[in-house]
């Protein structure tokens, strides 16, 4: 790929307008560390188109020029693929953040793909209806960056992945075109589904300029639960009895072991122990069921010796705060030192033995490592997040870290797992995806890129090589 030259520069700047660009540090500084501090970027200039044609415009100048492009959105994701390595300009959809559209009768919501996820869901919500994807960065995550990781979350088990939820989208294509696929349609058997291309593609397809998402019926009433439970497997166990009897309305099932509660207690200000004694694991749970049906869920799963204790939250701050123990986890983390992270899904049936295969392979590897495998047990999602040994030297241990993803993502495999639950590719395991697909699924890949992509200047060196 070249580095544009002085004149591709001045091109590119005059697309976009004296608002839409910037070269100075301090502007571009935000947008070339990544929130984890893994990966620190540069770039010769950061654009901010105001609307499809300039993002078009663009691309063109791009293509024409052999100008690599990274596109980013709030720059919440974890594996580097949003932060450009030194000669490709960024281009931050942040200019372009409006509700372009929301049709109640349709149930779906047109949105400017650098809107933040949180004010589209806030505008289904003043409509009482609900835009289900929801994750701890909805705040800054943004409609094209959800869209282009395939982004998880908490809602996942009942409403399926962001994948599920994108009813059409709009593209500009690696030469520039504009793919208008704004549909609002549930049923349209026309041929290859084209915009699955550009979901979880991470950038490397095509810039993601809008999305028509589904909406849903705002629950009426959800009970907000925080369990301790006796191991995974009662963990396990709970989630089925509690799906069977309430009809299938469990919406969040989270797992976090005593040593997670105990980081969020410490480091987190007003966090409390929802128990008065100690547990080995707890659980988050979220369920769409009327109140008065609430007790008789929760007494059918302590009849049934699957749970310990539960709190049930009896006000919308309770449910809150009760959500926090779990949502606040991987912040609180960083205050135990350096940790080495896993983003993994097996089978929901084999987590209580992955979970045990695991904790110990590492522990014998580093003796004093402190697993807090924690996540999203009902989607067989769990961040096997580790933590340092106290009183290591933090750099000695983030050494480490190829040799635990291989104890890790081995054990995975032999599940028939996945090393990229909902984080995806990006810069930080190319080569580790090379390891565990196959060369069938890789060759396929290279040339879905190819074909589509033949220059390769859109986010090269992410996610596939071709
Ligand atoms: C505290 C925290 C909690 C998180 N929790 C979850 C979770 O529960 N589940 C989960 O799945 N993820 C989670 N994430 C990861 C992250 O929030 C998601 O990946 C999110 O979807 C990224 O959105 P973004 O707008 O920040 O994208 P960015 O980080 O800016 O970009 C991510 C990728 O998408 C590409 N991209 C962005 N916008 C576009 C576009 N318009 N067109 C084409 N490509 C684009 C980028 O090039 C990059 O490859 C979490 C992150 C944090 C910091």
């Amino acid at each position: 790929m070249n580095k544009p030259s002085p004149q591709s520069l001045d091109r590119l700047r005059a697309a976009v307008g004296p608002k839409g660009w910037s070269d100075a540090s301090e502007d571009l500084a935000p947008h070339l560390v990544e929130w984890r501090g893994r990966y620190q970027g540069a770039t010769p200039l950061l654009l901010k188109p105001a609307d499809t044609s300039e993002v078009a415009a663009i691309v063109r100048i791009c293509a024409e020029t052999q100008t690599a492009i990274v596109p980013q959105g709030g720059n919440t994701g974890l594996v580097g693929g949003q932060i450009p390595c030194g000669d490709e300009i960024l281009l931050s959809l942040e200019r372009m953040k409006s509700i372009r559209a929301l049709d109640q009768a349709n149930a779906a919501i047109t949105v400017d793909a650098g809107c933040p996820l949180k004010i589209a869901q806030d505008a289904a919500a003043a409509e009482n209806l609900l835009l289900a994807t929801s994750l701890a960065s909805e705040g800054s995550a943004t409609i094209g960056g959800i869209v282009s990781t395939n982004a998880g979350g908490t809602n996942v088990l009942r409403y399926g992945m962001t994948r599920e939820q994108v009813l059409g989208l709009e593209v500009v294509l690696p030469n520039g075109d504009i793919w208008e696929g704004l549909t609002g349609l549930r049923k349209d058997n026309t041929g290859y589904d084209l915009k699955q291309l550009f979901i979880g593609a991470e950038g490397t397809l095509g810039i993601v300029t809008a999305a028509t998402l589904k909406l849903f019926p705002r629950p009426q009433s959800q009970m907000t639960a925080f369990c301790a439970v006796a191991s995974p497997a009662k963990a396990v166990s709970l989630l089925g009895q509690i799906r069977t009897a309430s009809g299938n309305q469990v919406s969040t099932f989270e797992i976090l072991p005593r040593r997670g509660l105990e980081f969020v207690l410490k480091h987190g200000g007003t966090a409390k122990d929802p128990f008065s004694q100690s547990h080995p694991w707890y659980v988050l749970m979220e369920v769409d069921c009327a109140l008065r049906d609430r007790d008789e869920l929760m007494k059918s799963a302590l009849e049934a010796d699957l749970l310990e204790d539960a709190v049930i939250a009896a006000s919308l701050d309770q449910a809150q705060a009760l959500r926090a123990l779990r949502e606040r986890l991987s912040e609180m983390q960083k205050h135990e030192g350096s940790s080495i992270k896993h983003d993994v899904s097996v089978p929901v049936s084999a987590i209580p033995t992955f979970l045990e295969e695991a904790t110990a392979a590492v522990e014998t590897a580093c003796p004093g490592i402190r697993p807090v495998p924690f996540g999203h047990l009902g989607d067989g999602n769990i961040h096997f997040n580790l933590s340092q040994p106290t009183g290591m030297d933090k750099d000695l241990f983030l050494a480490r870290w190829e040799e635990m993803n291989r104890i890790v993502h081995d054990i995975v495999a032999a599940y028939g797992g996945s090393i990229s639950a909902e984080h995806g590719i990006g810069q930080m395991k190319c080569e580790e995806m090379l390891r565990y697909k196959s060369v069938t699924e890789i060759e396929m890949m290279k040339g879905i890129k190819h074909t589509l992509d033949p220059l390769n200047i859109l986010n090269p060196g992410k996610l596939i090589t071709p």
